[in-house]
């Protein structure tokens, strides 16, 4: 089960979409990006559950 995200998905002018084996992995990609390239959006609790509820799995 592969599990990814896309900024597209969240409504961003942003073409970066990340893939990873698990959530915590992707979170760990996604957390990264954000502090890059997202500084505006601030990484609490309801964002992340947010975030989280983008990921699509296949
Ligand atoms: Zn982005």
């Amino acid at each position: 089960m592969t599990k990814s995200i896309s900024c597209s998905d969240a409504g961003k002018d942003c073409g970066w979409s990340a893939s990873a084996d698990s959530e915590e992995e992707l979170m760990a990609k996604v957390t990264e990006h954000v502090l890059v390239e997202h500084k505006e959006i601030e990484l609490n609790a309801e964002n992340i559950s947010s975030i989280k509820s983008l990921i699509k799995e296949s």
